[in-house]
């Protein structure tokens, strides 16, 4: 199987060569004033964008929410170019970045690392605090902008722990999310999500998918409620459904079977 070739383009100009410097140094993005989009690509003829209108619908919506509006059809045109050659059986990175100074599609080969988080990941959690605090809307919770500090920390910090990834708590020591997926468990032969209105919670087009096919409702959530539950699982679009092992050191248990379903449908297969 060969491996997808790194592509780049520019809205408004087309494709350039994948390592051009194509983002200006003073590009309003790197300071958190942009939005963007990150997809799974199935190699193939032709090649398949997983779940593109509810990643153009959020794309949209998170630059609503910053005051730009995005030209639909041209993000549609430059995806389709730019993932037209993904080989059969590989899988790629789409990430589609805008700022108001200049907007970018990136094609790139899945990371191994990604691949390996789908086999289980293990979790600390991290408290969030006042960012979540409802009085805040100006905070942009729900919009999925560059400005990914605080989700970077917390990555970094769970690895300084020797976890994969965390699990943010508000101020009630309640689950949000991840800093780059969403949280669903099983529990009572019944599935659940934390609620996001008003929230520090970005709703996920995974969960999205996978909340309709399971009927998962909306439930307040506790560490200690996970560790009594049946499984439980990180869901984004690149990684898919990653069932917890553990959380802050205790044990989950991993449904092998139950994961593999729910994994086809979280990559969109
Ligand atoms: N929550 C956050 C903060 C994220 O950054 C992401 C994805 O990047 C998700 C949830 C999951 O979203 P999706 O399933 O659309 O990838």
């Amino acid at each position: 199987m060969s491996a997808p070739r790194p592509r780049t383009a520019v809205l408004g100009t087309g494709e350039v060569p994948w390592d051009a410097p194509v983002v200006p140094a003073d590009d309003p993005g790197l300071r958190g004033d942009g939005v963007f989009e990150t997809l799974l690509v199935h190699g193939g003829t032709p090649p398949r964008v997983v779940r593109l209108p509810e990643h153009l619908d959020r794309f949209e919506r998170s630059a609503a929410v910053l005051g730009h509006r995005l030209d639909r059809a041209a993000w549609a045109d430059l995806v389709v170019g730019i993932t037209d050659d993904v080989p059969a059986g590989a899988e790629a990175v789409l990430r589609l970045a805008a700022s108001a100074g200049v907007c970018t599609a990136t094609l790139r080969p899945l990371p191994a690392g990604v691949r390996r988080g789908r086999d289980g990941v293990h979790v600390v959690t991290l408290a969030r605090g006042a960012s979540t605090v409802p009085d805040a809307p100006w905070l942009l919770r729900a919009a999925k902008t560059s400005s990914y500090a605080v989700n970077s920390a917390a990555l970094r910090e769970a690895r300084r722990r020797g976890a994969d990834d965390a699990l943010f708590l508000d101020g009630a020591g309640e689950v949000l999310e991840a800093p780059t997926a969403n949280l669903l468990w099983c529990a009572r032969g019944r599935w659940w999500t934390p609620p996001q209105a008003g929230r520090a919670v970005l709703p996920g087009t995974t969960l999205a998918a996978l909340a309709v096919e399971l009927a998962a409702r909306e439930a307040s959530c506790r560490p200690a409620d996970l560790l009594r539950a049946d499984g439980a699982w990180l869901l984004s679009s690149l990684r898919g459904a990653a069932p917890v092992r553990s959380l802050d050191g205790a044990p989950l248990p991993v449904d092998a079977t139950l994961t593999g379903r729910l994994q086809r449908t979280a990559v969109g297969l």
